[in-house]
């Protein structure tokens, strides 16, 4: 068996950690060839002393000096080490690597994907943010390199598993009728209006199933989570917004659900633990053992759905105007999130001021600029209107 050598963008995060957890199971079949960070030292030195990559990239520089002299100091020199955003780049395009799994958050994410993708690589994709921001980009740029990708965001791994062995990203899905999106309703599912508008960052981080990073944890408070996952189910699987439902199931047992033309539903069930759908885009076509707990039937009591309060989190009805509006409004509904949602965690704002901006951003800016024909445009509007909004 040939081993497939992985380059793990993110590696310090929380998809980074359970990408290394499932390396470790099994070093016969996975070597991480190279590892990201952006700031965290500590983080990154232990996985050098643990895993001995070849190379690593620190994206902030003083952090980058900082793990150079700690390298040397402890004899781990032999991994290269690269600082900037260009190394971030090289690491994903090196040509030793067959597989990036992209586990950066936010736009941070997307020249890096873009890198992976445009080098024909097997791409496990966790940062939505770059589909969101590029989707017609990836869609070509994938097609012309012939890359692999590969989702490992729970709910679209839990389609493309649904879909078949044959089934191939960016392409429509034969027999399809429509995709139906899983949502836990995150931890304000229950709560009146007025007090998720003044929530605060301790609550909002606190998911009922998942532990995740910070950022998507206050995604899956305002919902923003799932419609940022619909504009990522959207590009992934070539399918209209009108024909992918969100459905609110508080559990997070089903991870999503495919209805095919006529009338079978295939649902992908699992415990919520993201080695799931990582080790199944790792070990694609194949499948390997992660640890995962076995879900226990005999205390699963039932499964619960509803629909989803669009007045109280308004954030899918935002997607779905987004994606009717053309890619320039994606691109503002990302990054005007990303900068909100950044200073309500710092305690600059109140969690409601995060669907005012955003709704406010999309009519402000959608229409502002021309069509992106590149990623310099892409990251050009998300400059703009970040900058508008960080005060
Ligand atoms: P996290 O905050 O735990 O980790 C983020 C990682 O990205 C860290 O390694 C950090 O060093 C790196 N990073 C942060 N800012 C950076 C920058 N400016 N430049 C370069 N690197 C940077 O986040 P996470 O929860 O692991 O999420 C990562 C991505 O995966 C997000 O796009 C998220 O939406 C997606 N995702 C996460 C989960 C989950 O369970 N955590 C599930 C589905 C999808
Ligand atoms: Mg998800």
């Amino acid at each position: 068996m040939t081993v497939k050598r992985i380059c793990l963008l993110g590696a310090t995060g929380s998809i980074g950690k359970s990408t290394l957890d499932l390396i470790a199971q099994h070093p016969d079949q996975f070597e991480l060839f190279s590892a990201s960070a952006n700031s965290d030292v500590e983080g990154m030195l232990r996985l050098v002393q643990a895993f001995k990559p070849t190379q690593v990239c620190m994206r902030d520089e003083a952090a980058g000096q900082r793990l150079s002299s700690q390298l040397k100091a402890l004899g781990l020199a032999k991994t290269e080490l690269l600082i900037g955003g260009q190394g971030l780049n090289n690491l994903a395009a090196h040509p030793s690597v067959d597989t990036v799994v992209a586990g950066i958050v936010g736009i941070a994410g997307l020249l890096p994907v873009w890198s992976a993708v445009s080098t024909g690589k097997s791409v496990l994709l966790a940062n939505k943010e770059a589909l969101v921001c590029a989707g017609e980009l990836f869609v070509q740029a994938a097609k012309r390199s012939d890359a692999r990708i590969l989702p490992i965001d729970s709910e679209h791994n839990a389609i493309f598993q649904c879909l078949g062995p044959a089934y191939r990203c960016f392409t429509r899905p034969a027999s399809v009728r429509r995709l139906l999106l899983t949502a836990s309703g995150g931890p304000f599912r229950q709560w009146s209006p007025e007090a998720i508008r003044s929530a605060t960052p301790e609550q909002a981080v606190k998911h009922p199933n998942w532990v995740m990073g910070p950022k998507i944890s206050v995604d899956s408070a305002t919902m923003m989570n799932k419609a940022l996952e619909l504009i990522e189910a959207h590009w992934l699987f070539a399918m209209p917004a009108a024909e992918i439902e969100v459905v609110i199931h508080p559990q997070s047992i089903i991870h999503s659900m495919v209805e095919f033309q006529d009338g079978s539903t295939l649902a992908q069930l699992g415990a919520p633990d993201m080695r799931t759908p990582i080790a199944h885009a790792m070990a694609w076509p194949h499948r390997i053992q992660s640890s995962v707990e076995s879900l226990n039937w005999s205390q699963l009591r039932e499964l619960q759905f509803e629909v989803p309060d669009n007045k109280r989190f308004p954030s899918l009805e935002f997607a779905r105007h987004a994606l009717a509006s053309g890619p320039v409004a994606s691109i503002c509904l990302n990054a005007t999130n990303e900068v909100m949602v950044a200073r309500f965690l710092k305690g600059d704002c109140a969690f409601g001021a995060i669907f005012d901006q955003v709704e406010e951003g999309l009519s402000r800016f959608a229409g502002r600029f021309p069509i992106p024909t590149g990623l310099d445009d892409v990251m050009a509007i998300d400059t703009e209107v970040r900058s508008f909004y960080a005060h």
